[in-house]
């Protein structure tokens, strides 16, 4: 079978499932993988023959896929924020929307740094390790900390640390109940914050792939991480110390308004116009 018969096939196969633009662009994404060709070098080997070996990969990927198994989820890792990622089913896959909560934080958190030599920043719901990672890249001298409830997202977290030979403090444990022993200059996090009576509301394939743990709230409030961040900001977040949160976009003004207290607290919109974002400073 040749490279061009193999891409028909694949998205033959996939008819259901993807468009043909769709099937197209993943198959680009697992012949770079698997064959080692970029997108050009791609389209100059039509003609390829391709091994048994290659043919039999292609067709473990496609069983996969027609499952709805998310491409990134198979494929293993995923690129942001400039970095490679590695994803399983235990993490969520990073979404362009914590690229922007970094965007926002990377920012604000430089203003701040002029000011304090040795920043403590303190993550909630680390699953992949995307936000420590990306702040102990920007700021290497900082102590960054991360908390998850789900020993293997720690696992892959850690990996992906290792991965980037970044430093990061991780804890297992659930934040809810956890008694923080220190004071942090930033809080971040990106926790679950899907109400459950939104649950038909998401995609077959995020529910039926994606570790629920991190994507609904345990309970029927779906604020709940964000009442205990409040708590935990009084008590452990610095005065002048910078809060930076993601959060569900029907519930902007009802997350803001907890956090009234703070010097500044504002709600900030995604690249698609929903409020995604809280920013504040104590
Ligand atoms: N933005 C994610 C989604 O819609 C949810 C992330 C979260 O609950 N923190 O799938």
């Amino acid at each position: 079978m040749t490279l061009s018969q193999l891409k028909k096939h694949f998205s033959d196969s996939l008819l259901e499932i993807y468009t043909d633009s769709e099937s197209v662009f993943i198959f680009h994404i697992f012949a770079e993988h698997i064959l080692d060709l970029n997108n050009f070098q791609q389209k100059q080997s039509a003609d390829l023959e391709l091994s048994d070996e290659n043919i039999n990969k292609f067709q473990q990927i496609i069983s996969e896929l027609k499952t709805g198994k998310p491409y990134l989820q198979i494929l293993g890792e995923t690129e942001f924020y400039g970095m490679k990622i590695f994803v399983d089913e235990n993490v969520l896959i990073p979404r362009p929307e914590t690229e922007e909560l970094l965007e926002i934080a990377i920012q604000k958190i430089s203003n701040l740094k002029s000011q304090i030599s040795n920043l403590k920043i303190i993550d909630i719901g680390t699953g992949s390790g995307i936000i420590p990672l990306v702040l102990k890249k920007h700021f290497p001298e900082a102590e960054v900390t991360s908390v998850d409830f789900s020993k293997k997202a720690l696992k892959t977290a850690k990996k992906n640390a290792d991965f980037h030979q970044l430093e990061i403090n991780f804890i297992h444990a659930d934040y809810l109940s956890l008694e923080l022993n220190k004071n942090f200059d930033v809080i971040i996090s990106n926790p679950p914050y899907i109400g459950i009576d939104e649950e038909n509301e998401i995609a077959d394939s995020v529910k039926e792939f994606e570790p629920k743990m991190a994507l609904f709230s345990p309970t029927s409030d779906a604020l709940i991480f964000y009442r205990r961040i409040i708590e935990d900001s009084k008590k452990h977040l610095n005065e002048k110390g910078l809060l930076f949160l993601e959060i569900n976009q029907k519930l902007g003004l009802e997350t803001l308004e907890l956090y009234n207290d703070f010097s500044k607290a504002e709600l900030i919109k995604d690249l698609s116009g929903n409020d995604r974002f809280i920013f504040g400073i104590k």
